[in-house]
């Protein structure tokens, strides 16, 4: 049974250094007209791997994180080699 983002959100250390912590406005990352500010953020986070990793295990997350649109649930395809995700179960 997957975790929802809202309770899980503040139970990994590297979230402290994540950049979208200091975001005044955190909705850029729900929005569609925000986008490209939102993905500006994720584009300068120390964390991004760490954070990519994290989304892609969580099967209902939409919005923007780790400088992905990550949308209904449908994550985007990625290189096996690349993807440090857990969820699909695949390798190579
Ligand atoms: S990569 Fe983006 S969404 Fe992820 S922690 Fe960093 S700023 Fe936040």
């Amino acid at each position: 049974m997957s975790t929802a983002y809202s309770e899980r959100r503040t139970s990994h250390s590297w979230m402290e250094s994540a950049v979208c912590r200091h975001v005044t406005d955190p909705g850029i990352f729900h929005d569609s007209v925000t986008e490209e500010s939102a993905l500006a953020v994720c584009a300068i986070c120390p964390v991004i791997a760490s954070c990519f990793a994290y989304i892609h295990d969580l099967v209902e997350f939409s919005g923007i994180a780790a400088g992905t649109v990550w949308r209904d649930g449908n994550h985007p395809r990625v290189p096996c080699a690349s993807c440090p995700g857990t969820r699909c179960g695949t390798t190579g």
